[in-house]
């Protein structure tokens, strides 16, 4: 318990960098490019820490978006997005935009082994 390695501080640095990053645009539209690469990289730390499983989920629902907050960018859905409701073997749930959902697919597809 206690200190942090240094190790472990030049890890979240990525993540650092990309929220500045985000700071900076205006321009919504202009920007999804970037904020795309954006949020793969926050799914891809979430996945990497834990904060989202790596497993696949039991079962999935898909419908209008509720209000929830997505697991992935922490942003809620609203009722022109698809939300996704998963449940996790062990009894998670989590809520995903469309854009979420698959970007965390993607993810953690990483860490399977063929
Ligand atoms: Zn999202």
């Amino acid at each position: 318990m206690g200190r942090f390695a240094p190790g472990r501080r030049a890890a979240l640095t990525p993540i650092a960098l990309t929220r500045r990053e985000r700071g900076k645009e205006g321009k919504r539209e202009a920007a999804m490019g970037i904020l795309q690469v954006d949020l793969r990289v926050t799914i891809r730390l979430k996945v990497a820490t834990g904060i989202l499983p790596k497993d696949a989920p039991v079962k999935m629902f898909a419908g209008y978006g509720t209000g929830k907050v997505c697991a992935a960018c922490d942003l809620s859905t609203t009722k022109k997005d698809v939300e996704y409701d998963v449940d996790m073997a062990d009894g998670r749930t989590f809520s995903f935009h469309q854009l979420c959902i698959t970007l965390w697919h993607q993810e953690r597809a990483t860490y399977l082994r063929p």
